[in-house]
């Protein structure tokens, strides 16, 4: 990049986006320049704003700006459906496209031996003290139909060894090597229905 300043700075910045080459920063660097600059400052403001006020809810790691989630907030919310995602990113999709209507587990992580990748054992703790507080029946786990999520599904299953829980999976209908992020509804209503049951209440 030959630019120079300012927009030197705005353009590296828009790069190391994820998804972001140097044609598409440029053009967002320049969509943003043909706005009023109080676009600018709305942009700056919500993205600082997101930074600094959401955090992990300390019960399923979705992000939140209060103590805990709306989602473990809300009373309606079916306690004996729990659905495991590995990121906050995958229980945003699900809960857009209406997938689940119990309530969540991220576990911020998966297990990936090449990329040197792990789930908390905090989390997985976290995950086994709530199945039993709160009366879970069922787990979904809802994770990418890669050989990672095959991984991830297997330390999930060890952590929750021995409890009286039926545990299921998305079945894929995803793509192969695809993830939950970039799936459509359709697909994910599927998949959530025809779910397999990996491993049954003694
Ligand atoms: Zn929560």
């Amino acid at each position: 990049m030959s630019s120079t300043g300012s927009l030197e700075r705005l353009l590296k910045l828009l790069f190391r986006l994820p998804g972001i080459g140097e044609k598409s920063a440029r053009r967002l660097a320049f969509f943003i320049l043909q706005q009023p600059p109080s676009f600018a400052q709305e942009l700056a403001e919500a993205i600082l704003s997101c930074r600094m006020n959401l955090h992990p809810c300390p019960e399923c790691g979705n992000l939140t700006e209060r103590e805990v989630c709306d989602i473990c907030a809300d009373p309606l919310r079916n306690r004996v459906s729990l659905c495991v995602v590995e990121t906050a990113e995958d229980l945003l999709v699900l809960e857009e496209h209406g997938i689940h209507q119990g309530i969540y587990h991220v576990l911020g992580g998966r297990v990936s031996p090449l990329d040197g990748e792990d789930i908390d054992p905090s989390s997985l703790d976290r995950l086994r003290r709530r199945v039993e507080e709160l009366g879970v029946r069922e787990i979904i786990l809802a994770l990418d139909p890669q050989v990672e999520g095959e991984l991830t599904a297997q330390s999930v299953l060890s952590a929750l060894s021995g409890l009286k829980v039926k545990i299921s999976r998305l079945s894929y209908g995803l793509p192969l090597g695809g993830s939950i992020s970039f799936a459509d509804r359709a697909t994910l209503h599927a998949a959530m229905e025809s779910r397999t049951t990996i491993k049954d209440e003694p």
